[in-house]
């Protein structure tokens, strides 16, 4: 590859205490957890200009069940509270058992799970993020971090002002594709995609059942084309790519939108529309951190020792995995820690463990790691996992399934 050396004159824009690179559910979480925990300045760094990444731009409504599957709740902490904010201005068909938010329900009443309205979610996140004193900056992407060592002393972005760094004692990378961990030379595993797409279509059908239930999220419906989360519905002669280069992300959007309108395109025009496109790729898996543990599909239902939270399987009743603190960070890198779906897991374990909910409470224990690590002088790796449950119980989580 032929090689252009730049010469830049780098702008120092700030200097931050935690930085959280990638505003999805579990950057907005490790955020605003940080913030709570004290620490005075936090930023937000996010390419986009919607909080909530894949829950919101990327159109994946459906927030997995906080339940078991067999009547029990599992998922406190972030992972609830994000539950009820998915809900605050928009519609839902959440079961109406689960309404009061009880521990227990019947097995038989439906899952503590349910849809919702992206942009009602996005403008509730505005607010999460807003009162909790987060500093936020849209329309930025994160281009580099500065490493000294293993150390990471800042972020290099990009924005309408130019390039510029901001200074940062910890960091936290929430990119969804480990890209702060990956340019850091951590290792990293990539991985490698089917071909799902996801629009909301709106119809004469989807809005004669809006208007007999009398509940408006019933006027669009989810229509996803292509493959589930193992694979059925894969089309066939499609490609599996992993979404971390521009090239595979400009496929992968192409062939879906491609999809879609060959599904629709000799019916009634004045009939149907699509009422909104994702604006974010939809890979479920693109990269994780290589952590100090990774948890394993035989880690199924099995209680590990630094457990931050457990995340149900969402097709299997009565299954779940724990997230082990060990998974959000690399040991080499005292100051750096991921959330949501780059934490280190493989397998199906992996696929459940970066759902919506699960993503949320990774992230808050993202956020409160790095800031006990900043008030006690640990890395990531000595801090003490008693310090950090502690901190985590008394912010309302529960580290353990059973
Ligand atoms: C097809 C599909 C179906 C799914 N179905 C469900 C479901 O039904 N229920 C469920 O709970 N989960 C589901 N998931 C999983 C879930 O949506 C995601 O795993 C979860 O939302 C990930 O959250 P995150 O915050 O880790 O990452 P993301 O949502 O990917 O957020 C990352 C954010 O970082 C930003 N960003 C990225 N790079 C940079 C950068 N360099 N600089 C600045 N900002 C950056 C992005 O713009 C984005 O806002 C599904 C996922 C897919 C793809």
């Amino acid at each position: 590859m032929q090689v252009f050396h730049e010469q830049l004159n780098t702008a120092v824009l700030g200097e931050y205490d935690i930085i959280v690179a990638g505003g999805g559910v579990a950057g907005v979480c490790a955020a605003v957890a940080a913030r709570r925990a004290g620490i005075k300045r936090v930023l937000l760094l996010e390419k986009g200009i919607l909080f909530g990444g894949l829950a919101t731009q990327g159109l994946i409504s459906l927030y997995e069940p906080i339940c078991d599957g067999k009547g029990h709740k599992i998922i406190y902490g972030m992972g609830a509270e994000l539950m009820k904010l998915c809900m605050r201005y928009g519609p839902d068909v959440l079961p109406e058992q689960w309404r009061d938010d009880p521990d227990t329900a019947s097995p038989d009443g439906g899952k503590y799970k349910t849809f919702f309205s992206p942009a009602m979610f996005a403008m509730a996140l505005d607010e999460f993020v807003l009162d909790a004193g987060v500093e936020i900056l849209f329309d930025t992407q994160v281009v580099a971090p500065v490493m000294e060592q293993k150390q990471c002393v800042g972020l290099l972005v990009e924005n309408k002002r130019g390039r510029g760094l901001y200074r940062a004692r910890a960091v936290i990378d929430a990119t969804g594709d480990a890209d702060i961990f990956c340019r850091a030379g951590a290792p990293c595993v990539t991985g490698q995609n089917y071909m799902t797409y996801l629009a909301y279509r709106a119809d004469m059908e989807s809005a004669a059942s809006a208007l007999s239930e009398k509940n408006i999220i019933h006027a669009r419906k989810w229509t996803l084309l292509g493959s589930g989360p193992r694979g059925n519905g894969h089309p066939e002669g499609v490609p599996l790519i992993s979404g971390t280069t521009a090239e595979d992300v400009t496929q992968y959007v192409l062939t879906g939108r491609k999809m879609m309108l060959d599904s629709m395109r000799n019916e009634d025009r004045f009939a149907r529309d699509l009422s909104i496109l994702p604006t974010m790729a939809q890979f479920r898996t693109t990269r994780h951190i290589v952590g100090a543990y990774s948890v394993q599909e035989s880690d199924l239902c099995r209680r590990l020792p630094d457990s931050i939270a457990a995340v149900a399987d969402f097709l299997t009743a009565g299954e779940w995995y724990e997230i082990p603190y060990r998974a959000l960070y690399s040991p080499e890198y005292p100051n750096l820690w991921t959330a949501g779906r780059t934490v280190s897991a493989d397998g199906w374990a992996w696929v459940v463990v970066r759902v919506i909910p699960g993503s949320a409470c990774s992230g808050q224990a993202a956020g409160l790691a790095a800031a006990l690590c900043l008030k006690h002088g640990f890395t990531a790796a000595t801090l003490p996992y008693s310090m950090l449950s502690d901190a985590l119980v008394a912010e309302g989580g529960r580290m353990h399934a059973e």
